[in-house]
């Protein structure tokens, strides 16, 4: 460890772009945030000025460094971590986008996903990408822009169109159009790539009529692949490491060997396991995805997601009123024994895996004169433990191997209550590090292996701190019964949408 070295992390999530300064430990010494501008031009669709991204990431970054007092001379390198999937265009002449990029939410794509659905692409693209046929990967955004947008048909013909991953545009502006690339796990959420041989998919781009000379190169996760000019910070700085949000949070929760597990408690839940250097093919609706490369070495992951957690909490807080803060509803469980037999499923825009279910909506079960708002409080949080627990244990179907722990982090694994409910009901050691800045961690440590701040994995491991172990300390037959009310309630919420 190179004591005396820092690593700026780049963190440029879907609503706010942050800059991170880690010292050799992994502790924080400087932040910067800003937010940037949603745009909603009609139902379903969500988009990001880029340029405005990337000023909000320049902000981030001298905000950062600042706070933190370093001379730019001791970053070491840059990480970059981002939004994944949401997708930019641009013209190589002049660097300035095309349009606004496309946000992983967006749904303008959903017919065209439908259209394919039906055909045997979807056998295809879920062998060679990993992924299921869904308006959120980056492929059907930049057919789109095709086909939607004058400017880019024209602009391809001509060799000048650049599409590109969030990761991609900031480095292409950050290195002054000097370097256009994106790593291996950004690449693999584009619905374009062939996460085996590891190349855009010819086959692929010919159907969604994306010119192979518009996509960026794709590198390795870990590795010094160009500079940040010096008039961004005052020295030409390495930009060392890249990875989409989830899979740095992978990384930066040290998951480094097969079988581990990270579960992200956010606005949605986000769980990834690490399964080695073979991709698993899920059956029950996971994604094959890269994890990250670093020199020879793949490490793919299966990845699942529920789409309501945090928001649940938000939800309590903004539609019903019955709490001030999310901290509050942690508070308020607490005081009652149990939900009272109150049972509420997140259902709110549909269910995912493993019950893919688009038309169940959100439901709130059991309750009576005497039901107050602690146990629906209660019942909420219990409801996001059961959610990620159903995606859990299907990693245990998948891979044959009982769950022996996982690490937590999020905004929501700030529950107490929360975290042990998840030990309880999946009788299973819940971890959460002192560091809850995992992805932005992530980041920064795959910079720091390309530039000798960190030797090795096991170096990175030693630097992992644990902060709250949370142990199972349910009674069988109370956790049996928890799961299975839950599962009725969520029986119950199924096909509401008529
Ligand atoms: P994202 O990155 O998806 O925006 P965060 O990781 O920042 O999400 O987490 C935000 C979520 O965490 C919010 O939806 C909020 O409800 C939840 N949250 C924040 N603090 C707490 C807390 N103390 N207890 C429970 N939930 C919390």
């Amino acid at each position: 460890m190179k004591v005396g070295q820092y690593i700026l992390s780049l963190d440029q999530g879907t609503t706010s772009s942050r800059a991170i300064l880690f010292d050799a430990w992994g502790s924080i010494v400087g932040v910067g945030q800003k937010e940037f501008t949603q745009i909603y031009p009609q139902p379903g669709y969500v988009e990001h000025d880029a340029v405005e991204i990337l000023e909000s990431v320049l902000f981030a970054m001298r905000q950062a460094v600042a706070q933190s007092g370093i001379s730019a001379r001791d970053i070491a390198a840059i990480g970059i971590t981002n939004q994944r999937e949401t997708t930019v265009a641009w013209d190589a002449h002049t660097g300035l986008p095309i349009c606004n990029a496309i946000v992983w939410q967006c749904r303008r794509t959903a017919a065209k996903c439908e259209e394919l659905k039906k055909t045997e692409w979807v056998g295809y693209i879920k062998k060679t990408t990993g992924l299921l046929v869904d308006p959120y990967f980056s492929g059907t955004k930049m057919n789109w822009i095709m086909e939607n947008i004058p400017t880019a048909k024209k602009l391809a013909e001509e060799n000048r169109l650049c599409f590109g991953t969030i990761d991609t545009w900031l480095i292409y502006a950050l290195t002054d159009r000097k370097t256009y690339v994106t790593d291996v796990s950004n690449a693999s959420r584009t619905m374009l790539f062939d996460i085996r041989k590891l190349c855009w998919d010819d086959k692929l781009l010919n159907y969604l009529e994306i010119p192979r000379q518009a996509l960026p190169k794709v590198v390795d996760s870990s590795g010094v692949i160009g500079y940040c000019e010096a008039a961004v910070l005052g020295e030409a700085i390495p930009i060392a490491g890249i990875a989409g949000d989830q899979h740095a949070a992978l990384f930066g929760q040290c998951c480094f060997e097969k079988g581990m597990i990270k579960n992200t408690y956010g606005t949605g839940c986000f769980a990834l396991m690490n399964t080695g250097t073979k991709p698993i093919d899920s059956e029950n609706g996971l994604l094959t995805t890269i994890g990250w490369k670093i020199g020879d070495q793949v490490v793919y992951a299966l990845e699942g997601s529920a789409f309501h957690a945090g928001s649940a909490i938000k939800w309590l807080r903004d539609e019903l009123g019955i709490i001030q803060s999310a901290a509050e509803c942690d508070q308020l469980a607490e005081t009652v024994e149990d939900t009272g037999d109150v049972w509420f499923v997140p259902a709110f825009t549909g269910l995912g895996a493993p019950y893919w279910d688009m038309y169940a909506r959100g439901a709130l079960l059991g309750i009576t004169r005497g039901t107050s708002k602690a146990h629906i409080c209660r019942a909420v949080l219990e409801s996001i433990a059961h959610e990620s627990a159903d995606l859990l244990r299907l990693f245990e179907e998948e891979t044959g191997e009982k769950l022996c722990g996982f690490r937590v982090d999020g905004g929501a694994s700030k529950s107490w209550f929360l975290m042990q409910f998840q030990a309880d009901i999946l009788k299973t050691k819940v971890e959460k590090p002192s560091c809850l800045e995992t992805t932005a961690l992530g980041a920064a440590m795959l910079a720091g292996l390309a530039v000798g701040v960190w030797e090795n994995q096991e170096e990175l491991s030693s630097i992992w701190q644990l902060g709250t172990e949370f142990l199972p300390d349910m009674p069988e037959e109370r956790r049996n019964y928890r799961i299975q009310r839950w599962h009725k309630a969520v029986e119950r919420s199924q096909n509401w949408v008529e």
